[in-house]
């Protein structure tokens, strides 16, 4: 008798053990499920954004493009994140020390070619500067929304009568809100998002790499010029002393030293004047940037944003499964896939049995709780290519590609099962739940996809009226 029990109690450990094991496994599935999916919106993302960029600077920037195509390349092999890092970095430094240069030739499609020309006076920087902001302006009247134009219009005439390069830097601000503003208020719309996206990252690109380019002039120049002004003050001391050993040439002297005074004053002042470019500059650097890394930031938020509507507009709020709306649009391109391939899929309706009464047993509020755990513990039964979809009130569809109907009965038992055994606790009542399901596969002779589905439904029915808790094929 006590053998007898011992073991009954060994097999009960053992069960429970098998029980919590396949639970673990399941939830470690899932896991695995999101991590994949992750990775896939990873890779689309920078298959979407990197092609422009290599688009712009073909030809401009070999080492760039080079390292670009290598980041590419690195991500579609799924490399580790160590090395994507390291391709990164490189990337980012190919991008400043290559950068195209935009004095020699003059090219086709800059618009601000103009701003970027290296001058040599403050004010020509200036207007430069303004002419290439109002030209920027005017092609994003072009792009975006009519509505931002008299916004456009105000910053663009506030450019034309800037004086100071501090104006242009505070209207430069102003027109960065305005982009940002109008990436909010694109919401949805992600087509659009993506091409205003594209050319915010050639135009970004391009005053990048002109401000490098007339930094790294400007700052050359000035290290010349300060070379040349103690060479030329070495030697101008060298010849004042040896003037100054004949008196017979005390004129000469006198009119040697002069000229030379005069030189002496022209080159103080054009090193004056050469600094205060380089500080323009190193200014006009550094306020990009800072723009720079906010739009930056700004894109990727709206980017973000548009991706959380979209899943909004797919998922249930409640269960967090697919909506009705996601589910008419799979079956929908499976359908089309059918027809144009012959690839078949099933699907399964599934409606949970005498629900009114759970409601009206133990109030709304548990019986919204039961539906959530109900798809919880069928979502690890399915494969990552199946869908699962919330069709309305307490029943429930899956998609599963590429899956004959004994395969979907297989899963369709699995999944009643495995919510036969749900025990919902509710103070002292162990709640229990049982499903019934209609099962049915794409035939030859379906033309849309509502047969198939009516097929499952009337299943369904039968299911229900047999004794429900029960899979049923149409
Ligand atoms: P059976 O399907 O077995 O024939 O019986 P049933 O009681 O499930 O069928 P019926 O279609 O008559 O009732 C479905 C119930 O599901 C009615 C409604 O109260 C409940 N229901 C639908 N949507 C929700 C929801 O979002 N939350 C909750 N808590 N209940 C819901
Ligand atoms: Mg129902
Ligand atoms: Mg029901």
């Amino acid at each position: 008798m006590a053998d007898a029990q011992n073991i009954d109690n060994h097999i009960a450990a053992l069960t429970a053990k098998t029980e919590k094991l396949q639970s673990q496994k399941e939830m470690l599935l899932k896991e695995i499920n999101k991590i994949e999916e992750a990775l896939q919106a990873t890779c689309n993302m920078y298959a979407r954004y990197l092609p422009p960029i290599l688009d712009y600077v073909e030809d401009k920037n070999p080492a760039f493009v080079n390292s670009l195509r290598q980041l590419s390349t690195a991500i579609k092999n799924g490399e580790s994140k160590t090395k994507i890092e390291q391709l990164l970095t490189r990337v980012q430094t190919d991008m400043l020390k290559d950068a195209p240069k935009t004095t020699g030739q003059k090219e086709k499609s800059s618009f601000l070619s103009g701003l970027f020309k290296t001058s040599d006076s403050g004010e020509d920087y200036l207007d430069n500067l303004k002419a290439g902001y109002i030209e920027l302006i005017n092609s994003l009247k072009e792009t975006i929304d009519s509505q931002y134009t008299p916004k456009l219009n105000q910053i663009a005439a506030s450019i034309q009568l800037a004086e100071s390069f501090d104006s242009i830097t505070q209207l430069r601000n102003e027109l960065f809100s305005l982009i940002h503003q109008y990436i909010y208020n694109v919401g949805s719309d992600r087509e659009k998002i993506t091409a205003f996206v594209k050319e915010i990252v050639k135009r970004i690109l391009q005053i990048e790499a002109g401000i490098t380019n007339t930094y790294e002039h400007t700052h050359a120049t000035v290290e010349s010029n300060e070379e040349f002004s103690n060479l030329l003050n070495h030697e101008i001391g060298a010849l004042k002393n040896s003037v100054g050993v004949s008196k017979r040439l005390e004129d000469l002297k006198n009119h040697v030293s002069q000229t030379l005074s005069s030189i002496e004053t022209a080159l103080k002042e054009k090193t004056v004047k050469d600094r205060a470019i380089k500080s323009v500059s190193e200014k006009n650097r550094s306020d990009f940037q800072a723009g720079f890394s906010k739009l930056k930031k700004e894109l990727d938020q709206a980017i973000q944003h548009s991706k959380d509507l979209e899943t909004k507009l797919n998922q249930d709020p409640l269960t967090k499964v697919y909506n009705r709306r996601a589910y008419t649009k799979r079956i929908a391109d499976e359908m089309d896939r059918f027809l144009r391939y012959q690839t078949i899929f099933s699907i399964l309706v599934l409606d949970i049995d005498f629900f009114k009464k759970v409601n009206d047993t133990y109030g709304h509020a548990i019986g919204d709780k039961c539906l959530q755990e109900i798809t919880r513990r069928t979502a690890p039964v399915l494969r990552k290519n199946d869908m699962l979809a919330r069709y309305g009130g307490e029943e429930f569809v899956v998609i599963m590609p590429e899956t004959p109907v004994d395969g979907a009965v297989v899963v369709a038992e699995k999944i009643r099962k495995s919510i036969e055994k749900i025990e919902f606790i509710y103070k002292a009542d162990t709640i229990r739940m049982t499903v019934s399901i209609g099962v049915s596969q794409v035939k030859d002779g379906d033309k849309s996809h509502e047969v198939i589905f009516e097929r499952a439904d009337a299943a369904l029915y039968r299911a229900k009226s047999e004794g429900r808790n029960r899979v049923i094929t149409g």
